[in-house]
């Protein structure tokens, strides 16, 4: 009996062995926890120096960086990546994104989408936003902003913890839950719609605050419900229907009330503002990032560089809305055309001036998972494309407080890392083509898109002919 029961014992952890090879065998990138994979291209840029490193090589085992150089001798045991004639780089950041909404559409027509659909189905549809963004390249983002009018609905720390749990695949998320605004301000989820029609008036629970104390207690409601960062609107927007695009629309005792409120509970402060006036107040109050800053004079500029401020341009975002043009009503064409026409001086001039700036689209205005047209556009307005490809990787790092961690490719940081074809400090579009992506040192992808995501990513969702 013990003789026969010692032998089926024995027997069963053998063919349990053979199983678990045989698992790890086949699936290839799942390897085996600490097996070491040697990741080598002909390029690596690393994050934070002028030029790029020839014959680049990164060991990474676990989910670090344990060794990288130019030439690197590979361990024996490691499973080798030769990704060939491509540059590997720090995994991109976008420090402006809004991974729950979908703005990319025609206006109105997302406006009554918004009111129809239940808040668990622009929910589900935010899974495959977090799949598309991450696909691209882009393995952290700031997601400022996330609501839908009449719904306390937290989906942005909904989707973040989903991809921190490994339920859903998507990049790492700092969010920032609802935009704080003043009522009536580009942030109101209810201006536009007629007075009532959601029965009350959105208050803190939404981000609507007017008054030092009332901002005070909607940063506190937002880091009480798992906001990371707090994004408030300082000035007026372009794709808001009851105010003007530059409007200052916080006062200075509200400002200072916000950014003293958030940095005393170890929060970073992003500010949508395309006013100067408002953009020079928010400045003096000590935001960490103005987001657009379309309308900034060059004086608001150089206090900016002197507080060391970061500049997030979302380029992109006005670039699709002028592209797009009818998809909106008259008077946001009006606000965008303004908007878009005053930028391009600011931005040179931000440029010139060596204002900190960091990488930011507003995707959401734009399908999700093109964020790296951002990149081209920062190089055809006067950015080195060397220093365009640092907005997204060590600035970004630097603005979203994870530098220690994920920014730079360097020992012992997180193993995050893309690769794109040939170089792109000599072609900077090579960015939207990104061919391999890890995070955490996990594979999400190496090769070409998965043909559901190329549908996902068009402008116009697709519906089944099921749908009705
Ligand atoms: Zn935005």
């Amino acid at each position: 009996m013990k003789v026969s029961a010692r032998f089926r014992h024995r027997h069963l952890c053998g063919t349990l062995i053979v199983s678990i090879t045989f698992l790890f065998s086949c699936a290839g990138f799942v390897a085996a926890a600490d097996q070491a994979i040697a990741l080598k291209a002909a390029r690596l840029f690393d994050g934070k120096s002028k030029t790029l490193m020839q014959n680049g090589v990164v060991i990474v085992q676990g989910d670090k960086i344990v060794d990288l150089g130019s030439n690197l001798p590979i361990p024996s045991d490691a499973k080798v990546i030769d990704l060939g004639d491509a540059t590997l780089s720090p995994g991109f950041m976008d420090a402006h994104t809004h991974l729950t909404l979908d703005f990319s559409g025609n206006y109105n027509d997302r406006r009554l989408r918004e009111l129809d659909q239940n808040v668990s189905e622009h929910a589900i549809k935010a899974t495959t936003w977090a799949r598309d963004t991450v696909e691209a390249g882009f393995t952290t983002v700031r997601d400022l902003g996330s609501r839908f009018v009449g719904s306390r609905e937290f989906v942005d720390v909904a989707l973040r913890n989903s991809i921190n749990k490994g339920i859903i695949v998507g990049p790492r998320m700092l969010v920032a839950t609802f935009g704080i605004g003043a009522t009536g301000g580009h942030f109101d989820p209810t201006a536009g719609f007629r007075a009532g029609l959601f029965g009350r008036e959105p208050d803190f629970s939404e981000g609507m605050a007017d008054g030092p104390d009332a901002i005070r207690k909607a940063v506190r409601f937002e880091i009480k419900n798992g906001a990371d960062v707090i994004k408030a609107a300082v000035s007026g927007g372009v794709l808001s229907l009851a105010d003007e695009v530059d409007t200052p629309q916080l006062t200075p005792a509200e400002m200072a009330a916000l950014v003293d409120e958030t940095h005393r509970l170890r929060k970073k402060v992003a500010v949508h503002c395309h006013g100067d006036q408002a953009g020079r107040e928010a400045i003096e109050a000590g935001v960490d990032s103005i987001e657009h800053g379309s309308f900034l004079k060059p004086e608001t500029l150089t206090l900016m560089k002197n507080k060391g401020t970061y500049l997030t341009p979302t380029l992109m975002a006005t670039e699709w809305i002028l592209g797009k043009i009818d998809n909106y009503p008259p008077a946001l064409q009006a606000k965008a055309k303004a908007a878009g026409a005053a930028r391009t001086e600011m931005f040179r001039n931000a440029v010139k001036m060596g204002i900190k700036i960091s990488f930011g689209t507003d995707a959401a205005v734009f399908p999700h998972g093109q964020n790296a047209k951002e990149f081209k556009l920062m190089v055809d307005l006067g950015m080195a494309p060397i220093d365009a490809l640092k907005t997204a990787t060590s600035n970004d790092a630097e603005l979203l407080g994870i530098a220690q961690k994920v920014g730079t490719l360097e020992k012992g940081k997180l193993a995050d890392i893309v690769a794109m074809p040939g170089d792109p400090t000599a072609d900077i579009t090579a960015t939207e083509r990104v061919s391999f992506v890890m995070k955490e040192g996990k594979i999400i992808r190496n090769g070409p898109l998965s043909p559901k995501t190329a549908v996902r990513s068009t402008d116009e969702p697709t519906e089944s002919a099921f749908a009705d």
